[in-house]
């Protein structure tokens, strides 16, 4: 199941875009790494790895860079964006070969990664300007003292992405960083380290000053901690395993950090579901990626009236599935990336039939299209106990539950340590948002698997309990790179007790004073 079938030459990247992708990143000082194409098990690249020297380098670089970015006024730092916009939409063909190559999933999903990062440039190039305007709220005393509140970028912010979205999570942290003025040293996945490279060489092509966004190559436990030990700012995108290490080394530091972990997500078909698009929906909620995205489902709890139709469906579509690799969109489902991924998947579906759950589709890997392709699997009668039922596969399999009210539908996709996403499925959207409300989630989708939430820029995403702290996306994204500076002016009078009063009279006033701001509802 693990090993290399024939290599395909047909799925190698063209030598002089690999080499050219590869002069942006400052590596060459510790040994480099093969990296395969998980698909095909084609050779990609020899990645060189970043040493400590050239981490310093990077960082040396994005510093000078950034102090020049920061007074660059933000309308032209989002010019610079709006073009990244165009070209990455004019470009799709030639990054969506890359992202495919190195991930091993299907076109179609790989889009889902240039559409993500066309709404976050579109997102922030609007919205930047307004986010850092000066911001005058009221002083302690009106009129007599005007408070302004500035924003200062943090510094270089280190954006350490993993492989599954290895262009939405290297570009859409990035983009807003830069935006508030801030440089970025990029650590992406050495399995998707191309990927990463594109976006720089092509902000660099929309306009970005050379050298403001970076990119060091390494494998995380190697090279994480010194890119940590140089940054201001620290974004983690991976397991909350991870997630712990990096929020203790950044603790460590004093430094701001934002987690975007694991998931566990949750699907509740209420009893008046349009089962239909439920079950249609779900396919792509579930299997999207091979299951390999933080964001998808991995549980679905059914009413009980509605269970066997929507099951039904839902098997039907996903049997339906066509799995393959091809750099265009004939296949729906793609390649696991990593011998360890399609290892865990089937343990998780191995552990769960050997006690007694039912596969309803799939439920085998594919080697016969490639080393790490596994079809898109669906579970019943999963019970504690089973390794599936509470621990995240990252994978294509999920389970179906029955349940027989709302109450015991949330109650039982809040159990649960994670809390990145949900979805709900109900006609009546006054009681589904209602239910959703109750959903112990950072994200919750209505009539929707994960898109609706994820792909609604303006809007935070981020996870709850162990599936992270912080959010990406929305102003939160994006003011999480600034730090606020109060500049407070004391005009004409001192905040004292006026030439001849008294303490006490002075406490007597201001007590008076503090009586009709509250009357008067005043900040
Ligand atoms: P992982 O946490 O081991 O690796 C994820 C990324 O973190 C990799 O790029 C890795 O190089 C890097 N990393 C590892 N140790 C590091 C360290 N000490 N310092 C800095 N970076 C470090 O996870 P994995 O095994 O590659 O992926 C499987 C699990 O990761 C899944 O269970 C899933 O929960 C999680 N994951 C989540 C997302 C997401 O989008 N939220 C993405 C990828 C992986």
């Amino acid at each position: 199941m693990t090993t290399a079938p024939e290599l395909a030459p047909a799925a190698a990247l063209p030598f002089p875009l690999v080499e050219r992708l590869l002069s942006h990143a400052v590596a060459g000082g510790a040994p480099a790494v093969e990296v395969y194409a998980p698909a095909t098990g084609h050779k990609i690249a020899e990645l060189p790895q970043s040493s400590v020297a050239d981490i310093d380098t990077a960082f040396a670089a994005a510093r000078r860079a950034q102090r020049e970015w920061a007074r660059v006024p933000v309308r032209e730092r989002v010019a610079v964006l709006r073009r990244f916009h165009d070209l990455v939409l004019a470009e799709q063909d030639a990054i969506l070969d890359i992202v495919q190559t190195e991930t091993g999933k299907s076109r179609v999903h790989a889009f889902d990664e240039v559409a993500d990062v066309a709404v976050n440039a579109r997102y922030c190039a609007a919205a930047a300007e307004r986010l850092l305007a000066v911001r005058r709220p009221r002083g302690v005393l009106p009129v007599l003292t005007r408070v302004e509140v500035r924003h200062r970028p943090k510094g270089v912010v280190a954006v350490i992405s993993p492989w599954n979205y290895p262009l939405a999570l290297a570009a859409s942290d990035a983009l807003p960083a830069l935006a508030a003025g801030n440089a970025v040293v990029s650590r992406p996945d050495n399995q998707t380290a191309l990927t990463a490279l594109w976006a720089i060489d092509a902000a660099e092509r929309a306009g970005l000053p050379k050298g403001l966004w970076q990119a060091v190559l390494g494998r995380g436990s190697a090279i994480g901690g010194e890119v940590i030990a140089r940054a201001d700012f620290v974004d983690y995108t991976g397991s909350s395993a991870t997630g712990r290490t990096i929020a203790r080394q950044a603790g460590e530091r004093l430094i701001g950090y934002s987690l975007e972990l694991g998931g566990k997500n949750p699907m509740l078909v209420l009893d008046d579901a349009d089962v239909r698009a439920a079950a249609k929906i779900a396919v792509r909620a579930c299997f999207a990626s091979a299951g390999q995205l933080c964001e998808s489902i991995e549980r679905i709890y059914v009413h009980d009236s509605v269970y066997e139709r929507f099951v039904g469906e839902f098997v039907n579509n996903t049997r339906q599935l066509t799995l393959g690799s091809a750099l265009d969109y004939s296949y729906q489902i793609g390649s696991l990336t990593f011998a360890r991924q399609i290892d865990t998947v089937a343990a998780h579906v191995d552990d769960a039939v050997a006690k007694g759950a039912t596969v309803l589709a799939g439920g085998r890997a594919r080697p016969d299209l490639g080393p790490y392709f596994y079809e898109p699997t669906i579970l019943e009668g999963v019970r504690p106990g089973m390794t599936v039922y509470r621990e995240e596969t990252f994978g294509p399999v999920v389970s179906v539950y029955r349940v027989h009210g709302d109450d015991e539908a949330v109650e039982r996709a809040n159990d649960t340590a994670y809390g990145l996403n949900a979805s709900v499925w109900g006609r009546d959207r006054a009681r589904a948002r209602a239910v959703a409300a109750r959903i112990a989630a950072g994200s919750v989708n209505v009539n929707e698997g994960f898109i609706a939430a994820w792909g609604s820029a303006a809007a935070p995403s981020g996870g709850l309990g162990i599936s992270g702290g912080g959010r990406r996306h929305g102003p939160e994204g994006l003011r999480k790179y600034i730090d606020t500076q109060t500049i407070a002016v004391q005009r004409a009078l001192p905040i004292a007790p006026l030439p001849g009063m008294s303490e006490a009279v002075w406490a007597k006033t201001l007590t008076l004073y503090f009586g009709v701001m509250k009357a008067l509802r005043q900040q």
